[in-house]
């Protein structure tokens, strides 16, 4: 969210963010609700005032036995009230409108994020390692997972629908091998690491910059009036929600969780295998910083080393792009996505999205601190992917695979696979 002052006098600015975005939002129409509803406040206001003074006349009449003028002041009375019911159910309905569409209100892209509609517009920063060439034939993530009784994908749409999964054997050792490399990686870093609620309720989705644009994404529980969050991101910023923070130091949150989405447009896309599924794992980092962009930017840095670490660890090629002003989410200021080479794809494939999100988040959910000065002042938040699974064993099993048919376990992983150094049946 931003600040309605500030949006106020510079709405060229947020109509031009809307359109660096591709979003359809119209600046005019929340200037013009909100024009409205702060004349009507105005009114109302005035009307109670003049009711209450008329009010106030009739029982001095009253008292005084004038009953005629007294007669006329009580018409007077009723007549006011009708306006005002009036007047109060316009203000609710401008109030209604301006709420809904201050929540719509687009985050200011950096001015060094690459302008563009799509990711073919996102900008590649670096590069780490070499894919890989293969003097044997390639097989792609299912077959290998299939060879070496890896995962289920089958029996999984069977019991779960489309998109889903078992994994089994080696593969969920795999599967929960990155997780605690991660986990203790940014333990290591000095990281608060949590398991959060895997339901979320509708003000933490708002206050979060998930709703009301990505509602469709979400799993429902509707008896509940809870949803399935689709990242930690959503439990863990919530979670200082309506506090104001201590931040002598910046505040670094990973999040260990189920992750659930519905990936509604995404239909007949990436349909083979692992790669986009409904249910995954994710271990995130989130970061509350002070509210000056030169420390939240290098903090973004600090939490893209993070993960290129761990890809440098799990011996992965990768790049880092700078994601394009279209292809970045409403509530997003700067971004990068990391992509993990995927050998049967022939290409990168994104693993990792790191974004600061500047105070858009903070101010949406409420979260302050004191500066130096005992000002409040809103949070920059920051959120990237740690490690996302089983997205991360396509270029796992993929890239290390053998001629004979084996995977073999980076050196990192291998204290997590009960000491395994090969996958092979
Ligand atoms: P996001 O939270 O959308 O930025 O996604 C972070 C990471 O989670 C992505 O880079 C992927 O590695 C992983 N991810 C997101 N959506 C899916 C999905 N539907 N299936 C599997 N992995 C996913």
């Amino acid at each position: 969210m931003l600040d309605m002052k500030w949006i106020r006098m510079n709405a060229e600015q947020v109509q031009r963010a809307a359109q660096l975005k591709g979003m359809a939002f119209d600046v005019q129409e929340l200037l013009s609700w909100d024009a409205k509803r702060r004349d009507l406040l105005q009114i109302t206001e005035a009307m109670r005032q003049e009711r209450n003074t008329a009010s106030g006349q009739v029982a001095v009449h009253m008292r005084a036995g004038d009953k005629e003028p007294a007669e006329r002041l009580k018409e007077q009375v009723r007549r006011l009230n009708e306006e005002l019911g009036r007047s109060e159910q316009e203000l609710e309905e401008a109030e209604r409108q301006y709420r809904r569409l201050l929540l719509l209100v687009p985050n200011l892209p950096s001015d060094d994020s690459p302008v563009g509609l799509t990711d073919a517009d996102n900008v590649e920063v670096r590069r780490f390692g070499e894919p890989r060439t293969f003097d044997f034939p390639l097989l792609d993530h299912v077959e290998l997972g299939e060879r070496l009784d890896l995962f289920d994908i089958p029996r999984g749409v069977k019991v779960g629908g489309a998109r889903s999964y078992y994994l089994k054997n080696a593969g969920l050792l795999l599967h929960r091998a990155v997780q605690q490399f991660a986990i203790d990686m940014l333990m290591d870093r000095g990281f608060t690491i949590m398991d959060v609620p895997l339901m979320a309720r509708r003000d933490a989705l708002i206050g979060t910059g998930f709703f009301p644009l990505g509602e469709d994404q979400c799993y429902a529980i509707p008896e509940e009036q809870l949803w399935l969050v689709g990242t930690s991101e959503v439990s863990l910023v919530s979670y200082y929600g309506d506090e104001i923070v201590d931040m002598s130091e910046p505040i670094r949150l990973a999040g260990v969780s189920a992750c659930f989405r519905r990936e509604v447009g995404s239909a007949g896309r990436d349909v083979r295998g692992l790669y986009r599924v409904h249910q995954f794992a994710k271990v995130e980092q989130v970061i509350l910083a002070p509210n000056d962009a030169a420390v939240s930017n290098r903090l973004l840095e600090e939490m893209v080393g993070h993960a290129e670490s761990i890809l440098q660890a799990l011996e992965l090629p990768y790049r880092v792009v700078a994601v394009c002003t279209g292809d970045m989410s409403q509530k997003t200021f700067k971004q990068y996505d990391i992509e993990t080479w995927m050998p049967s794809r022939e290409a990168y494939g994104e693993t990792h999205s790191a974004s600061n999100l500047h105070d858009f988040q903070a101010r949406r959910m409420n979260i302050r601190y004191r500066d130096a000065e005992g000002q409040l002042q809103y949070c920059h938040t920051l959120n990237n992917t740690a490690v996302a699974t089983p997205r991360i064993l396509i270029p796992l099993l993929e890239n290390h695979q053998q001629a004979d048919g084996s995977i073999r376990i980076p050196e990192a992983l291998r204290p997590y696979m009960r000491g395994m150094a090969e996958i092979r049946l």
